[in-house]
């Protein structure tokens, strides 16, 4: 590992108290954390219901067929994402239907999705990227002008509010949240859908419990259905009371941790102002001290290309300082360009945007001393590409 990683969860002895807890239990899945849990989450997020995962991918394929989208349907997406948020959508047999980005917030430029509306979509996949809520508002206004499903990818946004005050994840039809480890809040792995539409939920709840009727439980039939009873083809993509039980607490430690980021990301702020090279994230006005900050991701100005900014990631790495170039385009990724036959130049501005970008190590412990070595570091290996432009 790096000496500063570019990213670490944050676990304290509560969180392995509350595990080992767990396991003296002796319920290791369907219980009591789950359920916990799920509150915590929705209630967090502004939703009546909460649909525990085994992923945030999970909890996206889940609501995708929950909503019968299918073959022939359109979903309409952003190229600028991790690539699951348009996995999804293949997922499920439907087409993607990518829109560019707003350069300011790198989210989908809503007037680029409403030209995108056709007869055949069925849903809007809109992603907080990096945590940044901007147009959520807008692009549920405009779902519902065209009586189309509003899913919000907020995996990277957990905690966060927008200007408008609502909480990220309460947009649209449903929310879907992701607690990978490099996430806000981790539970090894694991997601959860958020809805206030009670059947939705209760369909997401039935597909990833293999199709059972919800209610079934274990060696019984005085709940709502048989646990050898299957209503629809189903997953399991269940999330284990050890996961729940982990992420129980960091819920609980969520607005802590969420300070911590604040901070984090306040130091680079201050730090990299100044420098002409560098364009750093831009944030909704108003929602500036509710930003739940996911990663730290700047970009280097337009006269950078792609060889430099990866030159610039590998020189961090060797000085053992985490570096990633967040996000390649997905409509370029090899498997897409060969389904679908996308090309560079398809969406210029997320693909001028993703050949420029620099993550920076980013979690809750990072201090002062560790940000000044992360950019002093950044900056002589800018310098040393100025000095290779020159010759
Ligand atoms: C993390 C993430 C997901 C879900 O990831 P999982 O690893 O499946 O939990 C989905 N969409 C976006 C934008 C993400 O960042």
């Amino acid at each position: 590992m790096s000496d500063i990683p570019l990213s670490q969860p944050d676990i304290t002895d509560r969180e392995i108290d509350a595990v080992v807890q767990t396991l003296r239990s002796g319920r290791l899945s369907i219980g009591p954390k789950l359920e916990e849990f799920e509150d915590e989450v929705a209630r967090r997020s502004q939703r009546r219901e909460g649909i525990g995962v085994s992923s945030g991918t999970s909890g996206l394929h889940l609501v995708l067929l929950a909503l019968g989208i299918g073959p022939g349907d359109e979903v309409i997406t952003t190229p600028f994402s991790f690539v699951a948020s348009a996995n999804c959508i293949l997922m499920v047999g439907a087409t993607p239907v990518f829109v560019d980005i707003c350069p300011k917030s790198l989210n989908m430029d809503p007037a680029k999705v409403e030209a995108a509306v056709t007869d055949k979509t069925k849903a809007i996949i809109a992603v907080e990227v990096f945590g940044n809520t901007t147009h959520m508002a807008a692009l549920e206004g405009l779902a519902r002008k065209h009586e189309v499903a509003l899913i919000e990818d907020c995996c990277e946004a957990l905690g966060g509010t927008a200007s408008c005050g609502r909480a990220a994840g309460s947009f649209g039809r449903a929310g879907v949240f992701g607690f990978y480890p490099n996430k806000q809040i981790t539970t090894g792995e694991g997601g959860m859908i958020v809805t206030d539409d009670d059947h939705l939920a209760e369909r997401c709840r039935s597909l990833r419990n293999q199709g059972r009727a919800t209610g079934a439980h274990v060696g019984t039939d005085k709940n709502a259905g048989s646990w050898l009873a299957h209503e629809r083809l189903g997953y399991n993509y269940r999330l284990s009371e050890i996961n729940a039980a982990l992420g129980l607490v960091q819920m609980q430690r969520l607005d802590e941790m969420l300070e911590a980021r604040r901070t984090v990301a306040g130091l680079y702020m201050r730090r990299l102002m100044d420098w002409d090279d560098l364009v750093l994230p831009t944030i909704e006005p108003g929602a500036e001290a509710t930003m739940s900050w996911f990663v730290f991701v700047l970009r280097l100005t337009a006269n950078y290309g792609h060889t430099e900014r990866d030159r610039i990631i590998q020189g961090m790495k060797r000085h053992e300082i985490g570096a990633s170039n967040y996000f390649p385009c997905i409509h370029l990724q090899p498997f897409y360009r060969q389904q679908f036959g996308f090309q560079k130049g398809d969406f210029p501005i997320a693909e001028s945007i993703s050949e420029r970008t620099i993550a920076l190590p980013f979690f809750n412990s990072l201090d002062a001393t560790q940000v000044e070595l992360v950019c002093h570091t950044l900056k002589v290996m800018i310098q040393r590409e100025q000095l290779l432009k020159r010759d």
